[in-house]
């Protein structure tokens, strides 16, 4: 008899570590409820989908799929180089702009040295450090919000990156310009701020900073953003990296040569023509942020301020049956146990129909004798 096969054992590192638990899929949410009108609210998508535009050169660029694609995404990046002011060899593209927060960590971070991140940020920030043997130094939420001081407070001689989503997720709130541009001023020459602005073009305050102007004046700042949310093509996989040349050149050399994909990189060019298709999907999400979150402080829960599209709600209960409950009424939104927020949702911004029936299944939820 053969001996049972041994698994091989998990590496030090990667103890401790979970995989990242994305929102419920449509299919997997329409199999839960057994429902199949399903409402997602789960992963901050366009509710408008992508700009027509842009779907019409994915499907013209499907005839190339036989080629591989453009490795650099040479048309791409100088799009963006020209629309942001910088040049095109200051421009990373990433199979989303989740593909860079790792690549980053694998470009910056050596045996032994640290990034800094806070608690209740963006959760691959710290998975991905500690997953390339990295250490994460986790510094404390103010008002759940980034303390951009007492993260400036814990970098020491180790520390490569600082880790920062503006606006951040799960909670939507953001940081002031002054205050990043106090931690830029405090930090050592050999410290890069990876800003992550993924809800970027949500963000209608003048005090919320626009990261590569700091690119721009030549300071430690890589900024990141994305096609997935405004430009509704999360499925396509696109992101993008801003930052000094030497910093994208450094990140080139860990990047894998094909990583984003030849529909994604014409479908990414096309939207980003698309201008009236940006405006529209900012003014539904903005005004809809600001009824659901209206509607939601009514019924007295505690909604955190946000810029992006997405609302941080403490439902002052356990919000994992929470999630539940609503799954089975057809509505898929986020637990944020893993977190640490034992008591809040994420909620998606979504169409006014989408938000009604979110509202309307919350109420039946919430009002149910509890189990
Ligand atoms: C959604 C999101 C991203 C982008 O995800 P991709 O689909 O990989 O581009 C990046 N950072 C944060 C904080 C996000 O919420």
């Amino acid at each position: 008899m053969t001996s049972p096969r041994r698994s091989s054992p998990r590496p030090a590192h990667l103890e401790g570590l979970d995989r990242y638990e994305p929102g419920l899929s449509l299919e997997q949410a329409a199999r839960e409820s057994g429902l199949r009108e399903v409402v997602k609210l789960a992963s901050n998508e366009n509710p408008l989908g992508p700009s027509p535009r842009a779907l019409e050169a994915a499907r013209a660029a499907l005839a190339r799929v036989h080629r591989y694609p453009d490795g650099p995404a040479t048309a791409l990046r100088e799009a963006l180089a020209r629309r942001l002011g910088v040049s095109a060899a200051q421009v990373v593209i990433g199979n989303g702009s989740t593909e860079l927060i790792d690549l980053f960590a694998r470009a910056f971070l050596g045996p032994e040295d640290n990034a800094v991140i806070s608690e209740g940020a963006f959760a691959r920030f710290g998975q991905v450090v500690r997953a390339r043997n990295g250490r994460a130094r986790l510094v404390p939420m103010r008002d759940l919000t980034h303390d951009l001081a007492a993260m400036r407070a814990a970098v020491d001689e180790r520390t490569r990156l600082v880790y920062v989503a503006n606006p951040n997720n799960p909670t939507g709130t953001w940081n002031r310009t002054r205050e990043v541009e106090a931690l830029l001023d405090g930090l050592p020459q050999d410290v890069l701020v990876v800003l992550d602005e993924a809800y970027f073009e949500y963000a209608d305050e003048a005090e919320y900073p626009d990261g590569v102007r700091w690119v721009r004046q030549g300071r430690p700042v890589a900024v990141l953003r994305t096609f997935s949310k405004v430009y509704g093509l999360a499925g396509l996989r696109v992101g993008y990296g801003v930052a000094a040349p030497d910093v994208v050149e450094a990140v080139d050399i860990v990047r894998e040569p094909f990583n984003s994909n030849v529909p994604g990189q014409a479908a990414a060019l096309a939207a980003l023509e698309d201008e009236a298709h940006v405006r529209r999907t900012l003014e539904l999400t903005r005004a809809e942020r600001e009824r659901l979150g209206s509607a939601l402080r009514e019924r007295g829960h505690r909604v955190a301020p946000s810029l992006a599209n997405f609302l941080f709600v403490d439902v002052g209960r356990d919000a994992a049956a929470v999630y539940r409950d609503l799954v089975a009424q057809g509505v898929v939104v986020r637990p944020l146990r893993a977190y640490g927020f034992d008591t809040a949702l994420r909620i998606s911004i979504g169409a006014p129909e989408e938000n009604a029936r979110l509202l309307t299944a919350l109420d039946a939820v919430l009002s149910a004798p509890r189990r």
